[in-house]
C-alpha cells in the first residue's frame, strides 16, 4: 500500500469511492434499494499516480502471480487501466513486454442494448491466439462486461487468466458469475443495501445525497420517495 493509507482511503480522497452517505441506487427487480456506499465509475480512472500505483500493487506482489503475455481490456473506461497493468508487469518482468489490447462493444441487434459482445479489431486478433490473457476491468458491478469479454478472448482463440479489477462492487456474486475463470480484485467493497421500506438510513431520517444514485428518479416515481420529498420539502 503507499504510505500509511489504503488503496480504498485514496479513492476517497478522489471522491471515487463514497463512504457514510445516503444513497438511492439504480432500481432493480425488487424495487428501489438505498445504501451508504458509492463507487463512482466515472471517476476512478482519471488520476494517473493513484492507477498507476494501483498498477504496481497489482503486478509487482502476489496478488497476481498468474502468468500472461497480454492484457485485454473493454472500451472505454478501463483501456487506461489495462495499459498501466501491461506496463507494470512489463516493467516487474524486464525481460519481455506484456501487451496491452483493448475490445470494442458491439450490439448485434441495434433495436436491442441491453444484448451486446465485445470485440477485438482484426490486426489485434494474431496477438490473442495462443496467448495467455487477463482481462482489465476498472470496476465489476454485476461482472457482465468482464464475462462478456471473457467471451471475446476465448472466441479470438485466446487463454483467459483471470480478471484483474480495481474495484468490485459485489463481492462473491461476482466471483461466482465469473467461474470457472478468477476474479483478482484490488479493492472488494461489499455494499450493504436496504430495501426502500427498510432502510434504517431513511428511518433515521438522514439527509439523501442528490448529487449522486438516482434520487431524483426515485422521489419522481417511488410512492415512499414522493412522501420524502414532500416530507423534506424538496
Ligand atoms: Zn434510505
Amino acid at each position: 500500500m503507499t504510505g500509511a493509507k489504503t488503496l480504498t482511503e485514496l479513492f476517497a480522497e478522489t471522491g471515487a469511492i463514497i463512504t457514510g452517505s445516503h444513497l438511492v441506487y439504480t432500481p432493480k427487480e425488487g424495487g428501489w434499494f438505498h445504501g451508504s456506499e458509492y463507487v463512482n465509475k466515472d471517476m476512478i480512472s482519471k488520476h494517473p499516480f493513484l492507477l498507476a500505483t494501483c498498477a504496481r500493487e497489482m503486478s509487482n506482489n502476489r496478488t497476481l502471480s498468474i502468468l500472461f503475455d497480454v492484457v485485454a481490456a473493454p472500451a472505454v473506461g478501463a483501456i487506461f487501466w489495462g495499459g498501466l497493468l501491461a506496463l507494470a508487469r512489463s516493467e516487474h518482468l524486464k525481460d519481455r513486454e506484456i501487451l496491452a489490447l483493448y475490445a470494442e462493444k458491439e450490439f448485434p441487434n441495434p433495436d436491442d442494448k441491453a444484448q451486446f459482445i465485445f470485440s477485438f479489431r482484426k490486426p489485434y486478433l494474431p496477438d490473442i491466439k495462443d496467448k495467455r490473457v487477463l482481462v482489465a476491468e476498472d470496476v465489476t458491478n454485476s461482472g457482465m462486461s468482464a464475462k462478456k469479454m471473457i467471451e471475446a478472448v476465448e472466441k479470438a482463440g485466446g487463454i483467459v487468466q483471470g480478471v484483474a479489477a480495481i474495484c468490485n462492487r459485489f463481492g462473491q456474486k461476482v466471483r461466482d458469475f465469473l467461474q470457472p475463470h478468477t476474479l483478482y480484485p484490488l479493492i472488494d467493497v461489499s455494499m450493504k443495501m436496504w430495501h426502500e421500506s427498510e432502510c434504517p438510513l431513511c428511518q433515521q431520517g438522514i439527509p439523501i445525497n442528490m448529487n449522486l444514485g438516482k434520487a431524483k428518479d426515485w422521489m419522481a416515481t417511488s410512492e415512499l420517495g414522493k412522501a420524502w420529498k414532500a416530507k423534506h420539502g424538496l
